[in-house]
């Protein structure tokens, strides 16, 4: 198969190393190329990925701006109105970020039904987030520093306690979905700075979760879950996410039935059995 990830700047990506793997697992081989497109140049360039390519996976900051392309939109996608993989044989997009997000808690041992959790940051990975904790029967907060974006998302999801402020309150689990504390936070602004790093809430907080999650794989581990780790909660960073979304890409790619035990096993192979 021809496959590629299509984004703004994926030279650095980790998805062709992690797609030819699981694809050899998965008795495949394929090539796998990082196409960075300039923002300004990607609706010109775009229906030649079609042609070039069997399938391709989408990233930042196109996962919106592919949808124009598709005929199909399937599941998740639809729901958050967001594709990072696309079949380009059958023109469909699909979004296995929430999928990848919910295995990473499962195989963490970190049970959200009934809980409470707190989302900081509404965007892309934010709102997949949201959707799948309160589908999972999490009660879900969400404070996100843009008031409009926060009543948007709350009008579009609509299962979550908007919080206009974040105050140092009880919660289960909370989760870095904003990017601050990633290795490149260019045009991001942290709300706290330690000599270390930035990240997007206080201590005080940090102190009164049970459990704190980052999407970021980048550092592997941020300021955000160095505090945390610090303070004796249990931490888990975006790695897993990735790669389980990345399975899940390749399952729909190859027409496979997908298992959290082959996606569990495959991920503790790839990082050499240190999960
Ligand atoms: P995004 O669309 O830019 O969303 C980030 C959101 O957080 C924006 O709404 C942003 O608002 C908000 N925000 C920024 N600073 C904040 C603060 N201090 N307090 C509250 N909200 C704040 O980015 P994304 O695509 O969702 O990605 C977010 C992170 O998830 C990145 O680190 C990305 O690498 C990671 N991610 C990981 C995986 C994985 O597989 N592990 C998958 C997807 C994403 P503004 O727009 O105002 O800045």
């Amino acid at each position: 198969m021809k496959l590629a990830v299509i984004g703004k700047d994926v030279s650095a990506s980790r998805s062709p190393a992690m797609h030819t793997f699981l694809l050899s697992k998965m008795g495949q081989t394929c090539s796998y190329e990082a196409v960075s497109i300039p923002p300004e140049r990607f609706a010109a360039e775009a229906p030649a990925l079609f042609s070039r390519f069997d399938a391709f996976n989408v990233t930042i900051p196109f996962k919106g701006e592919i949808m124009p392309h598709l005929a199909r939109i399937c599941g998740d996608a639809e729901v958050f109105g967001a594709v990072n993989t696309v079949d380009a044989r059958t023109r469909t997009g699909y979004n296995t970020d929430g999928q990848g997000f919910m295995l990473m808690l499962e195989n963490a041992g970190v049970q959200v039904a009934g809980t409470r959790v707190v989302v900081l940051g509404a965007g892309g990975a934010g709102r997949s987030c949201i959707y799948k904790l309160a589908e999972a029967g999490a009660h879900v907060f969400v404070y996100e520093r843009s008031a409009e974006r926060l009543a948007s998302v709350a009008r579009e999801l609509g299962n979550f306690t908007p919080l206009g402020t974040v105050l140092p309150e009880t919660y289960d689990v909370i989760f870095n979905c904003t990017g601050i504390g990633m290795h490149d936070t260019v045009g991001k602004t942290p709300s706290v700075r330690t000599p270390r790093g930035e990240l997007p809430v206080g201590e005080e907080l940090l102190r009164l979760c049970g459990t704190a999650v980052d999407l970021i794989y980048e550092p592997r581990q941020s300021e955000f879950l160095r505090i945390a780790a610090s303070l004796g909660k249990k931490t888990i960073n975006g790695d897993a996410m990735l790669f389980y979304q990345a399975y899940y890409s390749d399952c729909i790619y190859l027409n496979r039935t997908p298992s959290a035990d082959e996606a569990k096993a495959f991920y503790r192979q790839y990082s050499g059995g240190n999960v």
